[in-house]
């Protein structure tokens, strides 16, 4: 009956906390969760109050224009409403847009998130990765002359590894490719990235001036909302106009929306939360240079860490209730950690200390 998915393969999402609970018996409370980017410190607690304020209204549908939430995502880039499209976290705007192209063919970068060859595979497109691990413009340049995919899929930064490409050269490439090829810029973590470096930082609106470009965003990382699964994409009005035709009704639920239109309120907080992220990433790079460790300079809300054995060291933070994402699958030693509270990150680094 399924025949024509046999092949496909379901995403493996990082380990819930129930499942530690479960499998080894430790407390919910003294489990440490560093393995799926989400934010430590959560949204602002005038998020949580307008959730709370706002539960009495869980029996109606949301309002589907999404007016409020476009409104200040407007603010946020210096743009208008028709330039929005809102997805149950940016996977649904992923998929909408692999959907709405059916590609045969689609380029990502050799080691990447995930969800962009699942969709693909879904509609059958055949898989093309560059041979190095992180975004290589060039290579790219080479692999859509020779192959001329239809979907190009830029992380920017990379999750998994961390790496980042500079706005210019984004630029430069999506100039030199052309019109008929879309090119999906992923800045789940923009946020963290432009931040750290302005020379990493995407100016949005620009990007809405190319007729091939879609980027996309999430309230999952930096805003702190993973659970509430809001995200967007942002194009010129073509783009979107179409990637709404794939768009079921009330696709984010009521109080999803109350909250991701609050959280844009307090940048304060989401700055706070960042500037806090870089601080305590320092801890894991003093850690792997002291243990001559390599890493990768990370632009995100986690860092790799090469560290030898990986497997058997992120089975054996499991059992001590620390859940990381163990890379070996990808046929290196590597463990990537998402960067967690103060006391968190120094717990994970004394019990690294002990193990590797
Ligand atoms: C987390 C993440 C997303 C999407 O997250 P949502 O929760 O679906 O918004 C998209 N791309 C990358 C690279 C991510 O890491």
């Amino acid at each position: 009956m399924f025949e024509k998915i046999k092949d496909l393969k379901t995403y493996e999402a990082g380990k819930p906390i129930e499942l530690v609970v479960r499998e080894y018996g430790i407390k919910p409370e003294e489990i440490i969760k560093l393995a799926s980017n989400e934010n430590p410190y959560g949204p602002s607690p005038k998020v949580i109050e307008e959730v709370k304020s706002k539960a009495h209204l869980m029996h109606r549908y949301p309002d589907d224009s999404f007016y409020e939430l476009k409104e200040g995502l407007s603010k946020k880039f210096g743009l208008n409403a028709e330039n929005f499209i809102i997805g149950a976290g940016s996977d649904q705007v992923l998929e909408f847009a692999v959907h709405g192209i059916y590609p045969s063919r689609v380029l990502m970068a050799g080691i990447t998130f995930a969800m962009y060859e699942i969709y693909s595979k879904q509609v059958g497109a055949e898989i093309l990765k560059t041979s190095s691990k992180e975004h290589n413009l060039k290579e790219f340049y080479d692999m859509y002359k020779e192959y001329k995919p239809e979907i190009i899929f830029l992380c920017v930064p990379n999750n998994p590894l961390g790496e980042c490409l500079d706005a210019d050269d984004v630029y430069d490439f999506i100039e030199k490719v052309d019109s008929q090829t879309l090119i999906i810029v992923d800045g789940a973590y923009q946020e963290f990235a432009s931040f750290k470096d302005s020379k990493k930082a995407l100016d949005v609106k620009k990007l809405t001036d190319y007729p091939n470009v879609l980027y996309t965003g999430t309230f999952s990382k930096a805003y702190g909302l993973g659970g509430m699964r809001v995200g967007y994409g942002v194009a010129n009005k073509e783009i979107i106009k179409n990637l709404h035709k794939l768009r079921p009704p009330f696709n984010i639920t009521t109080l999803s929306l109350a909250a991701a239109v609050k959280a844009l309120k307090d940048e304060e907080w989401v700055s706070k939360g960042i500037k806090n992220n870089f601080k305590e990433m320092e801890k894991y790079i003093s850690f792997a240079k002291e243990k001559g460790i390599e890493y990768i300079e990370s632009y995100t809300n986690f860092i790799v860490l090469f560290i030898e054995n990986s497997k058997e060291i992120s089975n054996k933070l499991l059992k001590k209730g620390i859940i990381v994402r163990d890379m070996s699958s990808y046929g290196f030693d590597a463990i990537r950690i998402t960067i967690g509270k103060p006391e968190e990150n120094d717990k994970v680094i004394d019990i690294l200390r002990e193990i590797s």
